[in-house]
């Protein structure tokens, strides 16, 4: 199962809910594979792979040079690997118009992971340009953060717009698997409001699982570790636990 996490505003919560998720998740048993998607790196930083050994990641599996499962790293989770954002992956955007093929670049490269890994996790950069498009073309599902602040809805509709359109043309099995409500704050009434427009407008799409804001989700990530280890008693990590169980029960009743 492949899951590319995706929202075109930045700051949402997309790498955090990718780490997290993909955490839970290979904790829960799993076998994932996180891939950072994005030319910042922040999932590549959070999962603590150090800058000096992001030499060869997704920009090399996008461009062919080396097979998928040369470039996984191990993490300090178990049953959690990743392939992180090589710096060149800046560039990827533009090269990527050159190539062959561009918008199937990832889903050809990580074929070879499909006997090895549970879930492929892909964290998206904030467009919805070729790198995303890549993500969702590679993908079965998509995973939407959704931050509980104003303008969110209208975001959210473009992304799933943007998913009808690559239903049509390039990838007619993918499904919006979740949108996920983060960095809800119970004192801020807006986030209330917000929650609740987002399930009367989006129905059963929206998880039942809510992400607060949580301190310990932002320091941790500056540890290089997800929350469950920095913090398991937190209510980041017990949200993201139950994220990762919600949608694995999700993902079994939907293909039965
Ligand atoms: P995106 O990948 O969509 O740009 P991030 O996941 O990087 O968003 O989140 C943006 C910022 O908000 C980061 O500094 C992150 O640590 C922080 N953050 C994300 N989710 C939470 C949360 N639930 N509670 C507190 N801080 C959060
Ligand atoms: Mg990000």
């Amino acid at each position: 199962m492949t899951l590319a996490v995706a929202n075109q505003k930045g700051g949402v919560g997309k790498t955090t809910t990718a780490i997290n998720l993909a955490a839970a998740l290979a904790q829960s048993g799993q076998r994932v594979v996180l891939i950072d998607l994005d030319p910042q790196g922040n999932a590549s930083t959070g999962i603590g792979v150090e800058y000096n050994a992001r030499k060869h990641g997704s920009y090399t599996l996008l461009m062919g040079e080396a097979d998928a499962a040369s470039l996984v790293q191990k993490t300090d989770i178990d049953n959690l690997s990743v392939i992180s954002a090589s710096t060149e992956l800046v560039g990827a955007e533009i090269e990527l118009i050159a190539e062959d093929e561009r918008e199937q670049r990832l889903k050809s490269a990580l074929r070879s992971l499909a006997g090895s890994t549970d879930y492929i996790i892909i964290d998206c950069p904030p467009s919805l340009g070729l790198l995303t498009l890549n993500a969702l073309v590679a993908a079965d599902g998509v995973i939407a953060p959704l931050q509980c602040e104003f303008f969110a809805l209208e975001g959210i509709s473009h992304l799933t717009r943007t998913i009808e359109k690559v239903k049509k043309q390039f990838n007619p099995a993918l499904r919006t698997t979740g949108i996920v409500l983060t960095m809800y704050d119970r004192r801020n009434n807006l986030s209330e409001l917000v929650a609740a427009d987002a399930r009367s407008f989006f129905g059963e799409a929206v998880m039942e699982t809510i992400i607060p804001r949580n301190i310990r989700i932002s320091e941790a990530q500056s540890h290089g570790t997800p929350v469950m280890t920095y913090d398991p008693r937190s209510s980041g990590a017990t949200s993201y636990t139950a994220l990762a169980l919600e949608l694995r029960n999700r993902l079994e009743n939907t293909s039965n």
